[in-house]
């Protein structure tokens, strides 16, 4: 394509609210504009290259026996309430009511369309397993929707759905994603790390992460040489065996006049951190609930909801009200006699003669133990894993990188299944729920991790199977007529050659065309100069960014051959 026709929106500045790399790429490239919070336009560059990543996602799920369909954005409520999470999914889902008053949302994912639509089209054993995804926009109201492609309140997603019928099935059908999975993300020369990931509001049993690893990843990854790793809000690590092995002593109050922090008590009982049970007390529809753990560890927010059962949205800090409705007070709070469910981390449960919270005011109590002095409603792990914590596997200090998460597959079980009916003759002749798994890869964000992970002080460097084209020829002087002669040759043979190539016969110094192209990032670029006469050019990738003077049928060949082999 000819520069003068394009739409090149590039910009010497982003908007101050582009923080990252990638999202003031997006825009100083031209690739993308905001329309309001959370959306976007994309611009004609941004979108050949979400085609292309789309492509890449397209070939590896048709490569794995997957079928493509497309759904719709609209859904109807009567669907998410047969699943149940009409009333659980919360603010982020984006509602609405049609004229006569009907219920929809805008689908955030389709767990409940691709499971009504399994059951209505498949009755027997004979049809499954069957896999079947999309790549199809999202809607979801994120609280902050932010980093550009990153974050948005729109995007692009490949969701896929696999049904089989039974739990050997779905084991099969997961391995095989996580290896398509593991295949895309290799093809769009990400640098990723897969992980064991919580399986938060879509449900289910086990699920995994693939993380591109990027100082501004919004996820913490735990992980450690042996292979171990997990995200933060899954990570374990090994309980220490500090004070398991103490004779239980007797009880004592103590008086801790104003002592509320673990840190006073600690130091006016010259006692360490470890010592003491920290409380924290989480509720759910103004039901308190009391966490305990090991004074000197934080408790991790995801770990509470998992264990109160409950969505992010539902559990929040509770009120000093609360806390004295059920019969204790602020700073402290204790699990003798309480009125609350009291949940104990599994460390602190083996921990013999700890000091808590006498849940009366300047008052703690010494030497308390679990089953003898108190119960617990129920011993979990709570525990903010964080690095230099031993590896729950081999035990050595555990390590932490931030990363993007880019996809994640889960095995689904039964959960949607069961609850909206979708089952399947077996060769019996009886009616069975598959099992399901469903596995989501956020593309618009992948192109944005893209991006994280490639590019210099002068823009972005597309790897060459998602550039929005391959190669640029730049004349430093459209005008003079042996550069346009030469110029115009190359491009003709290249565009012969399927090479998808721009020639910048823009009327515009050679340096704007230059930055231009720098920041667009385009991989092949082609100057054709002052010794174009003699049919010399000066080559250079985007990448490398060496110049070297050669022949231009030798530069032509060079583009060609890298072509067929990368893009
Ligand atoms: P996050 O924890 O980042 O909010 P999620 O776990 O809620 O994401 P999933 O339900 O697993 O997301 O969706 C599948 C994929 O869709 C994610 O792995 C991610 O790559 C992408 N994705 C999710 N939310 C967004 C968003 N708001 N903007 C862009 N991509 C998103
Ligand atoms: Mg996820």
């Amino acid at each position: 394509m000819k520069a003068s026709k394009m739409m090149i929106a590039t910009l010497k500045e982003a908007p101050q609210e582009a923080q990252i790399s990638s999202h003031i790429l997006l825009i100083r490239a031209g690739m993308i504009r905001k329309l309001v919070a959370g959306v976007y336009n994309y611009l004609p560059l941004g979108l050949r290259v979400l085609h292309k990543i789309e492509n890449i996602i397209r070939e590896e799920m048709d490569e794995s026996g997957a079928q493509e369909i497309l759904s719709s954005a609209i859904q109807p409520k009567e669907l998410w309430e047969e699943s149940g999470r009409w009333a659980k999914y919360g603010p982020e889902l984006m509602r609405f009511k049609d004229r006569h008053q009907r219920e929809f949302c805008l689908g955030p994912t389709h767990e409940e369309i691709f499971t009504d639509l399994v059951k209505n089209e498949i009755k027997s054993y004979k049809a499954l397993p069957i896999n079947l995804y999309q790549i199809q926009t999202k809607y979801r109201d994120e609280l902050r929707p932010r980093f550009g492609l990153i974050r948005g309140r729109e995007f692009i997603m490949k969701d896929a759905y696999s049904f089989d019928v039974d739990e050997k099935g779905l084991d099969v059908s997961y391995k095989n994603m996580y290896q398509t999975y593991s295949n895309i993300f290799t093809r769009l020369h990400i640098n990723y790390q897969v992980v064991e990931a919580d399986t938060g509001a879509i449900g289910g049993s086990e699920s995994h992460q693939f993380m591109a690893l990027s100082d501004i990843g919004e996820s913490n990854i735990i992980y450690c040489d042996c292979g171990y790793a997990a995200d933060e809000e899954k990570a374990t690590t090994l309980d220490d065996t500090y004070k398991n092995d103490e004779e239980e002593l007797e009880l004592e109050e103590v008086e801790t006049i104003d002592k509320k922090t673990i840190e006073e008590v600690a130091n006016y009982l010259n006692v360490s951190k470890k010592d003491i049970a920290k409380a924290v007390v989480y509720s759910v529809s103004n039901k308190p609930s009391l966490f305990l753990i090991r004074g000197d560890r934080e408790v991790n927010f995801i770990k509470v909801c998992n264990a109160l059962n409950a969505a992010e949205h539902e559990v929040y800090l509770s009120t000093r009200e609360e806390i004295e409705k059920y019969g204790s007070v602020e700073g402290f709070i204790g699990p003798i006699n309480s009125k609350m469910d009291v949940y104990v981390d599994s460390e602190l449960a083996k921990m013999k003669n700890m000091i808590v919270g006498a849940n009366k005011t300047n008052m703690h109590i010494k030497n308390v133990n679990i089953n003898r002095d108190f119960k617990a409603y129920k011993i979990v792990d709570l525990k903010d894993v964080s690095e230099n914590m031993p590896c729950p596997i081999c035990k050595k200090p555990l390590k932490k990188e931030r990363g993007i998460e880019i996809g994640q597959i889960f095995k689904l079980k039964t959960k949607y299944s069961s609850a909206m009916s979708c089952t399947y003759l077996n060769e019996k002749g009886v009616e069975v729920p598959m099992v399901m798994g469903c596995y989501g890869i956020g593309v618009s964000r992948t192109m944005s991790a893209i991006i994280e992970q490639n590019h210099d002080e002068n823009g972005i460097i597309w790897p060459l199977n998602v550039a929005p084209y391959h190669a640029v020829i730049i004349p430093v002087n459209y005008k003079d007529e042996n550069q346009k002669k030469l110029a115009d040759e190359i491009y003709e043979t290249l565009k012969a050659n399927k090479v998808e190539v721009i020639l910048d016969d823009r009327d515009a110094k050679p340096g704007f065309k230059f930055k231009d192209f720098d920041l667009i990032g385009i991989p092949l670029i082609i100057v054709v100069g002052k010794r174009a006469s003699e049919g010399i050019v000066e080559y250079k990738t985007r990448k490398e960014n060496v110049k070297e003077e050669i022949d231009y049928n030798v530069a032509i060949t060079r583009v060609i051959d890298k072509v067929n082999k990368e893009a």
